[in-house]
C-alpha cells in the first residue's frame, strides 16, 4: 500500500483528490495546522465531506493522520504537557470522527530534564489519553524518530517501554520512519543492514505492532541524530533498503508513505522510483 503525505489546503477532502492525482492508495494528513496551537476547529460539514469523498473513492485505502509539530507529552512543564494533551486528546476524537484508525505521533522532548523523566511523563501522558478517548479504537502510533537535541524515540526500546507501561497496550502501534531510523543509527544500506535492523526491531517491540512506514531518504549521514528527509535513492541510504520494502511480503498490508521534499513537485516521481521497485527484486 503505496502513498504520501499530501496537503489538504482548502479543506479535508482535498486530501483524497491530491493522494488520487498522485495514485496513492494510502494517504497522511494533517487535520490541523501542524504549527499552531489555535486553529479553528472543523466544521461538522467539513468532516461530512472529507467522510464522504473518502467513502466513494475506489483508490484510497488508508488514512493516517499525523500529529501537529508542537505537542509534547514528554514535556517537564506542565503548562506545555496540559496543553499537549488537551490538544491531542482533540486530535483523537476528531480522528474518530473522520474514520480514520491511526494517529502518528513522535515521542516528544525532554527538553533537557533527562530521558527518563521525558520517558515517565510521556507514559504518563499516553495512559491519561487512551483512558479519556477509550470510547474510540484510534490507535496511537508512535514514530521512531532520528533523536535530535532532546528527542526521545531514537531506540526502539523507548517505544518498548511505552507498551511495557501502557495499561492500553493494544491500542500502540509504530510507524518506521527510514530516515529516522537511519539517523539514530540503525543501518539498512545493505541488505544485511536491513535484515539486521528488522531483527532487531521485532526482537525489541515486535513486527506484529509495526502498522505504518514513512519512506524517505536521508539527506542527513547514518548516525548523524539530524532529521532531513531527501527524495527516495538520491540520499544516503540509497535505494536497496526501499527496493527491500516494497518487495517484503511481511510488510505487504502495511501502509507505506513518503514524506519527501517538494511534494506538489516531486511527489509523482518519487513514487514512481518505488511502483518501479515493486517486483524487481
Ligand atoms: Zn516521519
Ligand atoms: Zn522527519
Amino acid at each position: 500500500m503505496l502513498g504520501a503525505h499530501v496537503s489538504v489546503s482548502g479543506g479535508l477532502h482535498n486530501g483524497i483528490s491530491n493522494g488520487e492525482k498522485f495514485g496513492c492508495s494510502a494517504i497522511q494528513i494533517f487535520v490541523k495546522n501542524p504549527n499552531r496551537w489555535q486553529s479553528k476547529s472543523l466544521a461538522q460539514e467539513e468532516i461530512d465531506r472529507f467522510c464522504q469523498t473518502w467513502e466513494v473513492s475506489d483508490q484510497i485505502e488508508e488514512v493516517i493522520v499525523h500529529d501537529i509539530h508542537l505537542t509534547n507529552l514528554a514535556s517537564p512543564k506542565p503548562d506545555v504537557l496540559e496543553k499537549s494533551r488537551q490538544h491531542f486528546q482533540a486530535q483523537i476524537d476528531l480522528v474518530c470522527q473522520l474514520g480514520v484508525r491511526y494517529l502518528v505521533k513522535h515521542l516528544g522532548s525532554h527538553t533537557g530534564a533527562g530521558e527518563s523523566v521525558g520517558l515517565q511523563n510521556l507514559s504518563r501522558s499516553l495512559d491519561f489519553l487512551l483512558e479519556e478517548t477509550r470510547h474510540t479504537d484510534v490507535v496511537l502510533l508512535l514514530e521512531t524518530t532520528a533523536g535530535q537535541g532532546a528527542n526521545l524515540g531514537y531506540l526502539f526500546e523507548h517505544i518498548r517501554r511505552m507498551i511495557d507501561d501502557s495499561r492500553y497496550p493494544e491500542r500502540l502501534g509504530v510507524c518506521f520512519d527510514t530516515c529516522h531510523v537511519f539517523a539514530a543509527g540503525y543501518d539498512l544500506r545493505t541488505e544485511d543492514d536491513y535484515h539486521q535492523t528488522f531483527e532487531k526491531f521485532d526482537q525489541v517491540i515486535g513486527l506484529d505492532r509495526l502498522l505504518a512506514f514513512h519512506l524517505n531518504d536521508a539527506k542527513s549521514e547514518f548516525h548523524s541524530r539530524v532529521d532531513r528527509h531527501q527524495h527516495i535513492g538520491q540520499g544516503h541510504i540509497g535505494i536497496t533498503p526501499f527496493q527491500l520494502l516494497v518487495n517484503d511480503p511481511r510488510f505487504s498490508a502495511v501502509p507505506m508513505i513518503i514524506e519527501t521534499p517538494q511534494m506538489d513537485k516531486m511527489h509523482g516521481q518519487n513514487l514512481k522510483v518505488l511502483k518501479e521497485l515493486k517486483g524487481n527484486s
